[in-house]
């Protein structure tokens, strides 16, 4: 690693610890000629994952694809920005770590729903709603009756072409 203000190859670690959950290292290094100091990560090259999709096609994994449908869930519902990141970040860790290289869509979904459980109950119903298409009517309502009652008639009436209510 050469120094990015004289070019030498000198340099010495100054301080190293783990970042983004344990999967980068950050060190910060002193060049040995100019006395500079600066950073340099290192972090696991990301595998290709694939996800199989309930029709039996195959997809590579897209991380935006993700934040996106969980944004959707959130929408106008008071969880942050943050705390979609970071549950976001915590699906994606999981999802690195495990040995397959190959996931169903469906693991994913449940991890969704899982992460959203606990921050937000309308958020968790409105992605289970669309995730699992709801055949069954009264796993739905099931689902409505932890709610109080404003938050029922919103996800009612946006699931009113969806569900034969
Ligand atoms: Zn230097």
């Amino acid at each position: 690693m050469r120094c990015p203000d004289c070019d030498a190859a000198d340099n010495r670690v100054v301080d190293t610890r783990e970042t983004r959950a344990g999967r980068a290292v950050r060190r910060r290094r002193e060049c040995g000629i100019c006395g500079v100091r600066f950073t340099t990560y290192e972090h696991i090259e990301d595998r290709d994952l694939s996800v199989c999709k309930n029709d039996g096609k195959t997809e590579t994994f897209d991380r935006s694809k993700l934040l996106r449908s969980m944004m959707l869930a959130c929408a106008k519902r008071s969880v942050s920005q943050d705390e979609i990141d970071l549950a976001v970040d915590a699906i994606e860790d999981k999802l690195t770590r495990s040995l397959s290289s190959e996931i169903e869509a469906s693991q994913i979904g449940e991890m969704v729903m899982m992460a959203l459980a606990p921050l937000d109950r309308v958020a968790y119903v409105r992605f289970a709603s669309v995730y699992r298409n709801f055949k069954d009517i009264g796993e739905f309502q099931e689902m409505l009756s932890d709610l109080d009652a404003q938050d029922q008639k919103e996800l009612i009436a946006e699931n009113q072409e969806t569900l034969p209510l």
